[in-house]
């Protein structure tokens, strides 16, 4: 098949309706609150800082409130030294929603992934948009809801309406960086959810603005201290079992392993794709004591046509997209670990057909 390069265009994302409601939920508000989801990873910090310069470059007084703490190894993403941290500063928080005339919801599609930011949110009467690429979105709680779950990521998505909003010229090298950053990690680097041509060619947008995307690789996934490579290691090698005939996998991480691999925020992002590396393996698991809260964070992956969101709504009290998914079990690891091999056993007729 011959294809022809002279009539590459840059799809629109919205009708122009929406662009209309949009553009003007955007004028009437003067003090905003851009927010995303607890655990906050790339995607989030990326999306919430890019869309917020764009607002402030509006006039816009604009506030970025994440519940908790991003990874360390994000702290590098310029403008995320402003970022208010609700566990840490919750009154700073509750101040930015009392004056707020819109609030903006990035990353998350319901406002129970707020965890303890949750109620400040909820009970602030500024309109709500969300700008997200998760299944399923709360229609209820959103005045107005751009949702692709298509798409590779929030930021891939904020990009999209920066162009269609004619924000792509103004655009920093640092907010191209930042968008940048979320579509990495989301598909872990161009390796999933990353088969659209389109996603290419807003990408090279971002090349454009001069983001060295090296540099960006190797200051998020080669900047490992000694404790995270030991932490790894010591998960796999001691921690890991394995399930239904060999095509799922569980490990556990304790606060004491934690803590004696001198464990800082984001040491264990990505570790549950590891085990996706073996041949047959369609679900990995981890189950991680939280360092700040009693109780257990789930994480699932899956792949080869077996998807674990269902498994974990269903047991984790989670959700997520169909391949990458978390939630949280309040009870013992050790119980944790039973609700797990419970749950597995529960699928395992669809993990062993091939
Ligand atoms: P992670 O394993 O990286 O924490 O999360 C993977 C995916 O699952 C993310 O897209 C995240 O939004 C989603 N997720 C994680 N924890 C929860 C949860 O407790 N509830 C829901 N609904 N989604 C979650
Ligand atoms: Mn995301």
């Amino acid at each position: 098949m011959k294809h022809d390069t002279s009539r590459i265009v840059l799809p629109e994302l919205l009708p122009s309706a929406e662009l209309m409601r949009l553009m003007l939920m955007i004028r009437e508000a003067q003090h905003i609150v851009v927010t995303a989801h607890h655990g906050p990873d790339g995607d989030a910090v990326g999306s919430t800082l890019a869309w917020a310069a764009y607002l402030r470059r509006l006039g816009k007084q604009v506030t970025i409130a994440l519940p908790s703490w991003f990874p360390d190894f994000l702290k590098w993403m310029p403008g995320s030294r402003q970022i208010l941290i609700y566990r840490d500063q919750p009154e700073a928080v509750k101040n930015a929603l009392r004056q707020a005339d819109l609030v903006c919801s990035l990353d998350y599609n319901e406002l129970s992934r707020l965890n303890l930011m949750e109620d400040a949110v909820a009970r602030c009467s500024a309109p709500r948009l969300l700008i997200d690429h998760h299944e399923e979105p709360n229609e209820e709680q959103f005045s107005l809801l751009i949702s692709r779950p298509k798409m590779s990521s929030t930021c891939e998505l904020v990009l999209r309406l920066l162009v269609q909003l004619g924000a792509y010229p103004d655009m920093t090298r640092s907010e191209a960086a930042c968008l940048y950053t979320g579509i990495m990690t989301d598909t872990g680097n161009f390796a999933y959810n990353s088969n659209d041509a389109n996603l290419y060619l807003f990408v090279s947008l971002l090349l454009r603005k001069g983001v060295d995307k090296e540099s960006i690789y190797k200051k998020v996934y080669q900047s490992w201290s000694v404790g995270k490579f030991t932490l790894w290691n010591d998960a796999l090698s001691q921690w890991l079992t394995f399930h239904a005939g060999g095509h799922a996998s569980v490990f556990m991480m304790t606060r004491e392993m934690m803590k004696s691999h001198k464990f800082i925020r984001g040491d264990a992002e990505g570790l549950v794709n590891e085990p996706l590396k073996i041949h047959g393996m369609k679900l990995s698991i981890s189950l991680r004591e939280d360092t700040e809260e009693d109780v257990v964070r789930v994480s699932l992956r899956s792949t080869d046509g077996f998807h674990c969101r269902e498994m974990a709504e269903r047991y984790f009290n989670g959700g997520g997209h169909e391949d990458a998914s978390g939630g949280t079990l309040p009870f013992p690891i050790e119980e944790a670990y039973e609700t797990t091999k419970r749950a597995i056993e529960a699928y395992e007729a669809e993990l062993s057909q091939s």
